[in-house]
């Protein structure tokens, strides 16, 4: 199994991928997939139905902004989960995460030009794994800084996309030769038995963001 674990879909604000157009790409290119919009969940029943009839596994996950006192903590990922967490103190959002079992990745950790989670150096053992390539990484530095933090410190890995637009879909997953289901893939994901394929994408995707945010390319009929 292949599993691109970080989409985002037009509930981010900032993408324009619908939730029939993520199914298709993943269908096309054989992979399961996580759908992590940034602090909402709104797209999860609709992804899940139609992961269902498209034959594509989805994980209900969400990209989750934390803060301290009033300071900007970063993006945290929570894959596996039941229920929306809504963005705030750092350590509350890891506690309702780990009250719904879901496994906690650290996106982009090292990209300063995001929203890094500042926490990680030293927080590492409260969450479960460092997404080690993420597609939309201005340089490769960010990423190799990822996967040597991931390797000193013995934790898990995760990759991503970070797709905000249909193009970008399956442009970095894990891959897990002996998982048939998504419980087994969480399983092999906890004990590391993945292995990172990715490539970045093009600067062009955030020259699009940009004016996805400012309301271009929205989809009809929502
Ligand atoms: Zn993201």
């Amino acid at each position: 199994m292949k599993i691109d674990c970080h989409i985002h879909s037009f509930r981010s604000g900032d993408s324009v991928n619908r939730p029939k157009t993520i199914i298709h790409m993943a269908h096309k290119k054989d992979l399961a997939i996580a759908i992590t919009d940034h602090n909402t969940n709104r797209a999860w029943k609709e992804m899940n139905s139609l992961g269902r009839t498209g034959k594509v596994k989805v994980i209900q996950g969400e990209e989750i902004m934390t803060f301290d006192e009033k300071k900007i903590g970063g993006e945290l990922i929570g894959l596996f989960m039941n229920e929306y967490v809504k963005p705030g103190n750092y350590l509350e959002v890891i506690d309702s995460l780990r009250e719904q079992d879901a496994f906690i990745t650290v996106p982009h950790p090292f990209d300063f030009l995001r929203s890094n989670f500042s926490y990680l150096k030293t927080e590492f053992k409260k969450i479960d794994a460092v997404e080690v390539f993420n597609s939309r990484c201005y340089s490769d530095s960010f990423n190799s800084k990822a996967k040597a933090f991931a390797l000193a410190h013995n934790l898990p890995v995760t990759a991503g996309s970070d797709a905000h637009f249909p193009e970008e879909i399956g442009n970095a997953f894990i891959e897990l030769p002996k998982a048939f289901s998504l419980e087994d893939a969480r399983k092999m994901m906890k004990k590391n038995l993945v292995k990172v394929s990715g490539k970045r994408s093009s600067l062009m995707v955030h020259v699009k963001t940009f004016f996805a945010k400012k309301g271009f390319f929205k989809p009809k009929n929502y």
